[in-house]
């Protein structure tokens, strides 16, 4: 076993906390507070100048070949600074590995050098339905062949950058007639096509400035070639592809519960230097150990799961380990950072606020912590 780091993980884990210091963690209040697109956009287009869009994607389609570790390295440092930019670098991490993984050849010279070089803000990922959330083999959504294209009617909810993204990932049911989960085909849809249409955005506790919005497939017709994988065999891709995209949520995670942590922890050595005899000194001292604990092993576990990913061997247990360990310890660590706060850190001028509210998703979306266990548990009773 070795811990250390690679020279390359370490210069990207590096880059991305200076980018966090510099430009990103300056400017989330704001964007929270005025989910002003534009400016996160051109956030976006920086990470992708700087190589964080396709991190675990190989540079002649544009990536940086870094690998899993390294990306859930970036991830956790991102989430220092703002979640919702994030959240929208690790989806779009995941679209530009899935076309690497299974499109092809035209297709991963199509998409993934836009994904990867900020020409695309992002990349939607469009699974969930009203009646397909934790179980999306029960999704509504169809495809019909129809000539040269297939034709997708449904709704998608929920769908992360849609307003933005420029190419989807969408699964639809291609053979109604077979078992549950086997007659669902993966698709590349680029907004342009006709019958694709962005609905409502939806209001949400936390990760404002990441708009969330419903997907409306009308009569939406898509090229045969953008069918992503065997046709009819789209379920293992989105089995496969959230397994990923879970190391992604999860690093995430961490790097909220590190950042709650980091400023409850500089609150009371300043509360320390002021008033050594603080009653809440040892109260404090426990919950600030404790969560360090639990934050460290959340980070032991994504780094498994991703070298395990890195390696080319089986992790989706690891992955959900990782992820439900990492998103609990985060959200305690949110919680207990404003234990030690008080008042302040209950109030809009505290970035603690804003990391409660947005850490709290991160046990919902790409698998609650329940699919988490359930996963789990069907692995280990196999
Ligand atoms: C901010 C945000 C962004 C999102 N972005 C995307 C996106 O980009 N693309 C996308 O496709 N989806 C996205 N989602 C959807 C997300 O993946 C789903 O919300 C999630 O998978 C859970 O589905 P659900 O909300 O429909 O809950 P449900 O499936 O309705 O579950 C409700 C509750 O029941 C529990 N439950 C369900 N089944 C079981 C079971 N068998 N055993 C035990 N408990 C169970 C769940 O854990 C949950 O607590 C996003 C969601 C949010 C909130």
């Amino acid at each position: 076993m070795d811990f250390e780091l690679t020279q390359e993980q370490r210069v990207i884990q590096e880059t991305a906390a200076k980018f966090v210091k510099d430009e990103l963690a300056p400017i989330a209040a704001e964007l929270d507070r005025t989910k002003d697109r534009e400016k996160l956009k051109s956030i976006l287009k920086r990470l992708a100048d700087l190589g964080f869009m396709g991190i675990n994607v190989d540079r002649k389609y544009g990536g940086t070949g870094a690998g899993s570790v390294a990306f859930s390295l970036a991830m956790t440092e991102l989430g220092r600074g703002c979640a919702s930019t994030t959240v929208t670098t690790s989806v779009t991490n995941m679209v530009a590995e899935v076309i690497q993984v299974v499109g092809t050849e035209q297709l991963r010279e199509k998409y993934i050098p836009p994904l990867c070089n900020g020409a695309f803000a992002a990349g939607g990922f469009a699974l969930t339905e009203a009646v397909a959330g934790s179980d999306p083999a029960a999704m509504r959504m169809s495809a019909v062949l129809d000539g040269d294209h297939w034709v997708l009617n449904g709704n998608k909810i929920f769908i992360s950058s849609a307003e933005f993204a420029g190419v989807f990932v969408v699964w639809a049911v291609t053979d109604k007639e077979a078992r549950k989960g086997k007659g669902i085909s993966c698709f590349l849809v680029e907004p342009s096509f006709p019958g694709f249409r962005v609905g409502k955005e939806e209001k949400k506790l936390g990760q404002l400035a990441s708009p969330t919005n419903e997907v409306i497939f009308d009569n939406c017709r898509v090229p045969k070639e953008n069918v992503l994988g065997v046709l009819n065999d789209g379920f293992r891709i989105a089995a496969a592809e959230l397994a990923g995209g879970r190391i992604g949520i999860g690093s995430l995670s961490l790097g909220i519960g590190l950042a709650a942590m980091d400023f409850a922890r500089d609150f009371v050595k300043e509360r320390i230097s002021v008033d050594a005899a603080s009653v809440n000194q040892q109260a404090n001292q426990g919950l600030i150990a404790n969560n360090y604990t639990r934050l460290a092993g959340a980070r032991l576990a994504l780094l498994r799961a991703a070298f395990l990913k890195e390696q080319k061997l089986y992790y989706a247990k690891e992955a959900s380990m990782a992820k439900v360990y990492a998103t609990e310890a985060a959200n305690r660590a949110c919680h207990d950072a404003m234990i030690i706060i008080g008042d302040y850190g209950y109030t809009d001028g505290c970035p603690v606020e804003r990391y409660y509210r947005d850490v709290r998703v991160t046990s919902i979306y790409e698998g609650t912590s329940e699919i988490q266990r359930l996963i789990i548990a069907r692995e280990l009773l196999r």
